[in-house]
């Protein structure tokens, strides 16, 4: 009977299931909780380079609207669809709650290859979804953020598009954008800071010590790129990385240097010496301390689960883990210590959130005041979980989700339902 449908959806589903069933919510409310408010379905046209027209099919899921305008990212990727940017859309409504921001969930996306189009032909994809989506976005209904596929220079587009049919520069429309276009210090590097902050929380409280901890990371954007960076600063040895281009694994350490000065120049790994060239499909088996997905959904199924050889999971993807891998993952809770996805990465979000009040004040604040603002809510909120899961005794994941979805459910119930 839905539209949402698809193997992400499903998940999302799957996992809202266990937790409603844990806090108890009564079957009659489990659907207003779960199922998206609004879905936005638009066809963007554009002319391509060699002066034929394409179409491309966009997206925008509004989870809930009770706490505040929702808020999330845009994601362009071959695999998007309506399902999976409305699991996306759920993941950020409980991320957002857990850590005590004023917003609902939202997701977007195009169903595109972004490196199948030229710089130019970007750009127009990135105006027209912006342009069809003017009537259903605003500063107080629906920000928008980067995610895979997008950048700060896609935020800036998004940004002037919106401005210009405005009559006026309206910055708060968009967070992740460019510093000099109002973004703010600190959003860009915010995820994989947030990832690498709370692996450190995880890393102490398992008596491991990073100097000389091993890391594999999934993933080499935005945060796979920053998560690693950040690790390398913090004495851990990168032993394995993979983009969607090459991946790579030394268990003697990768040269990470130079791994950065080649994607800073050619944006992939693909081209850099094939000497540590390894197998995708066996990289996160591989013995690590500290394993972090940070590309794709559902790259750790059951089977795979049970092969990891990691101390920390720390979750920089959403939805990496299936239901079923959280099963087996729930067994080895004393081998594995899980820092679940919705609060794992949920830097980007809070950053986002500074970056969205900044410009609403028009008062922009020092890197050292958003740093240190995300580590107190990451900190806050890593304590609450943990302090359920002794209370509890439950998952990670359950217990972070299940903070999320309490607070959603109880500003539901306080609000009402109208009429
Ligand atoms: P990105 O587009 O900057 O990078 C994605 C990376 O994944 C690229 O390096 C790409 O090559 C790699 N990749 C794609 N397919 C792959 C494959 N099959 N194997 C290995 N690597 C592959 O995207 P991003 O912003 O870094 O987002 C990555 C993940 O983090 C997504 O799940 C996203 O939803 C999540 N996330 C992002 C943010 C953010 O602030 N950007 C915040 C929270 C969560």
């Amino acid at each position: 009977m839905s539209i949402y449908t698809g193997p992400v959806f499903d998940m999302a589903r799957r996992q809202f299931q266990v937790i409603a069933d844990h806090i108890n919510i009564p079957a009659d409310e489990r659907d207003r909780l779960l199922y998206p408010k609004r879905a936005i379905t638009v066809s963007c046209p554009i002319h391509r380079d060699d002066g034929s027209t394409a179409v491309f099919q966009g997206y925008r899921v509004q989870h809930h609207l009770t706490l505040g305008p929702t808020k999330g990212g845009t994601r362009f990727a071959a695999s998007v669809d309506i399902g999976e940017v409305a699991a996306l859309a759920v993941w950020m409504s409980w991320k957002c709650a857990l850590v005590g921001l004023p917003y609902g969930g939202a997701k977007g996306g195009v169903t595109v290859d972004p490196h199948s189009l030229s710089r130019r032909e970007l750009e127009a994809l990135s105006r027209r979804y912006m342009q069809e989506m003017i009537p259903f976005v605003g500063p107080h209904t629906d920000v928008m953020a980067p995610d895979m596929g997008t950048n700060e220079q896609v935020m800036a587009w998004f940004m002037d598009t919106y401005s210009a049919y405005q009559g006026k520069t309206v910055t708060e429309i968009v967070t992740g954008k460019p510093v000099a276009t109002g973004g703010t210090v600190g959003r860009r590097e915010a995820t994989g800071r947030g990832v690498v902050h709370l692996a450190m929380r995880a890393a102490k409280k398992i008596g491991l010590n990073p100097k000389g901890a091993t890391a594999i990371v999934q993933g080499f954007g935005n945060v796979g790129a920053i998560t690693a960076a950040e690790l390398v600063a913090r004495g851990v040895k990168i032993i394995g990385i993979s983009d969607h281009t090459a991946c790579l694994f030394d268990d003697g350490g990768l040269p990470m240097e130079a791994i950065f000065k080649h994607t800073a120049t050619h944006g992939v790994l693909a081209g850099f010496s094939t000497q540590a060239a390894f197998d995708p499909a066996a990289l996160l088996a591989q013995p690590c301390d500290i394993l972090v997905p940070a590309a794709l959904e559902r790259v750790i199924d059951a089977a795979m689960a049970a092969k990891l050889r990691c101390r920390i999971l720390a979750e920089g993807a959403n939805g990496p883990t299936t239901p079923e891998a959280d099963l087996v993952l729930e067994q080895r809770q004393d081998e594995i210590f899980v820092l679940p996805d919705i609060l794992c990465n949920a830097g980007g979000v809070v950053v986002s959130y500074f970056e969205w009040v900044q410009d609403l004040q028009q008062f922009f604040w020092e890197e050292t005041e958003v740093n240190s603002r995300l580590a107190q809510i990451l900190d806050r909120a890593f304590e609450q979980m943990l302090a359920r899961v002794t209370r509890e005794r439950i998952s990670h994941r359950t217990a972070a989700m299940a903070i999320g979805v309490e607070k959603v459910y109880a500003a539901k119930q306080m609000r009402g339902l109208f009429p």
